[in-house]
């Protein structure tokens, strides 16, 4: 199972740390040249928006990530990675990938709650310790958008079909069950 980890910025080398616990293998993408057909799965790490999806757009890698995605490879993104997946901002202007049925607003939590954790029960996972930093929420979530997890009455958590999203950032954790259900949905269970 070969995973590719968007390297271009952000919290990536905790992803592949997290991957590899689980024993699957990881290709950081940074250019063109390192995506390929053979990723089994892909994920967008936390970081900022902006500026990986400036650094998507310059490297042109945005296109090429979209159709995969739309192809059906199983995604996975935290926090800037959700804010990349949706279709709509409910504070900015851009749209990066779009291919998530979602209205997510950034830095949602302001500067008071910037970061903060909170134990949280997460659909098909179990309580899960949650890191935001700096997080956006999901504010609205289409119909065939599976609510995974809420703070708050705030979605943090989410699945349509292959792509899976986070406003947290489960690889800041020693956790791994996030990312073994996100390998479960690359091998197809
Ligand atoms: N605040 C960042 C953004 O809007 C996301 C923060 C994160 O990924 N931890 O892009």
């Amino acid at each position: 199972m070969k995973i590719g980890v968007f390297a271009l910025q952000g919290a990536f080398i905790e992803h592949e740390k997290m991957l590899s616990v689980l024993g699957a293998e990881t290709v950081e993408i940074r250019r063109r040249e390192h995506f390929s057909d053979g990723l089994d799965g892909i994920i967008l790490p936390g970081g900022e928006s902006t500026v990986q999806g400036k650094l998507l757009r310059e490297e042109g890698l945005m296109q090429p990530l979209k159709a995969a995605i739309e192809g059906g490879v199983p995604v996975f993104g935290t926090c800037a990675g959700l804010i990349l997946l949706a279709k709509r901002l409910s504070n900015d202007a851009n749209v990066y990938l779009g291919t998530m049925d979602v209205t997510v607003k950034r830095n949602a939590y302001g500067r008071q709650l910037g970061s903060f954790a909170a134990v949280t029960p997460v659909k098909g996972v179990g309580d899960y310790p949650a890191v935001f930093i700096r997080a956006p929420y999901i504010e609205e979530a289409g119909k065939g958008v599976d609510v995974l997890a809420t703070v708050d009455n705030k979605i943090v958590a989410a699945r349509q079909k292959n792509m899976l999203a986070t406003a947290f950032h489960p690889e800041l954790t020693e956790d791994t069950r996030i990312h073994a259900y996100f390998l479960d949905m690359v091998k197809g269970k």
